[in-house]
């Protein structure tokens, strides 16, 4: 199945398209050299008159959470992952996770849904269930082949992302998880955008304790910032190996900067907690499992319960 062709950008538009629809359509920096721009300056201006529909189609879902990093390779999604499975773990709660990162979805490899397909009904996509109370929406589902590159620029990506706003049928959620692409791009400015009239929650951050990684958390809180997400916390994640068999442990990425904690201190933030690497986490996402079930007794599974126990009371207070 692919992105119907009614988004309002226009395939042929540059990059940074800012909308047809946008105030300064038609003159803005990016419109120089597009071929619709005497189109776009005389159009009609006004509100995207889907944000409205997506507000409506998000009212019965209580929380939204996006799960963002600032780089690739710090384990978003298998966070995002592992937030769903415990959420879920209360058979009373109904969890939505919407995968949004184009160009990586791992999300249905790591939720042991490889090969589904959409489904479509009356009333919108249908996400596909990982279990009763856990329906998940992947790019990845649209994909023939999931070894296909996905080569779409901005404005067809955000079409994609308004799409699975506005027609997926979550039907009531408690939590919908937004598992975001790396880094600071079109997507995360359109989902903001797109939400900003249903509300987010917040922003989850995920990094690494070495500095590189540390520098694109900045420019993340940055963005959260300007683009009024709140941010509901910084986890970090492969923070020191503790072995397995005798729980013994070792750094792997020493903090030279002080890591996620000297960070969260400084932006003011709230560290929400430290995850340490177990190759048992890479082992359960590979394979689909959740991690958390898998590996009760483990110290990342105490950590992951600590950080999710945390973050619910935020969310819920
Ligand atoms: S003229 Fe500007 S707003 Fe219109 S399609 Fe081109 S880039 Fe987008």
């Amino acid at each position: 199945m692919s992105p119907r062709s009614e988004d309002q950008v226009p395939e042929n538009a540059p990059e940074h398209c800012p909308g047809p629809e946008s105030q300064n359509a038609g003159q803005a920096d990016a419109c120089a050299g597009c071929p619709n721009q005497t189109i776009c300056a005389s159009a009609p201006k006004g509100p995207d008159p889907d944000i409205a529909t997506i507000t409506a189609r998000l009212e019965p879902v209580k929380h939204k959470i996006l799960v963002l990093s600032g780089k690739g390779g710090v384990g978003k999604s298998s966070f995002t992952s592992q937030l769903a499975f415990a959420l879920a773990h209360d058979e009373d709660s109904q969890v939505g996770v919407m995968d949004i990162d184009i160009c990586g979805p791992s999300i249905p490899t790591i939720m042991g849904l490889e090969g589904e397909q959409i489904h479509q009904s009356n009333s919108g996509w249908q996400p596909v269930f990982v279990q009763d109370n856990l329906a998940v929406m992947s790019i990845a589902f649209m994909l023939p082949n999931k070894d296909d590159a996905v080569i779409w620029r901005g404005p067809k990506k955000n079409g994609l992302i308004k799409q699975f706003l506005r027609d997926v049928d979550w039907g009531e959620l408690d939590f919908l998880l937004v598992d975001t692409p790396p880094g600071t791009s079109d997507e995360h400015l359109s989902v903001a955008s797109f939400l900003k009239d249903s509300g987010i929650d917040g922003a989850v951050i995920i990094t690494t304790p070495q500095e590189v990684a540390l520098q694109d958390v900045r420019k993340e809180i940055d963005f959260c910032r300007k683009a009024k997400i709140p941010i509901l916390g910084l986890v970090e994640n492969m923070s020191g190996f503790v072995c397995p068999s005798c729980h013994g442990e070792s750094v792997i990425f020493p903090p030279t900067t002080g890591g996620a904690e000297a960070l969260a201190k400084e932006l003011n933030i709230e560290l929400l907690g430290k995850i340490p690497l177990d190759p048992r986490v890479a082992k359960s996402c590979d394979m689909g499992l959740s991690f958390l079930d898998e590996h009760p007794d483990s110290p990342a599974c105490e950590a992951y319960e600590a950080i999710i126990d945390r973050l619910r009371d935020i969310i819920e207070q």
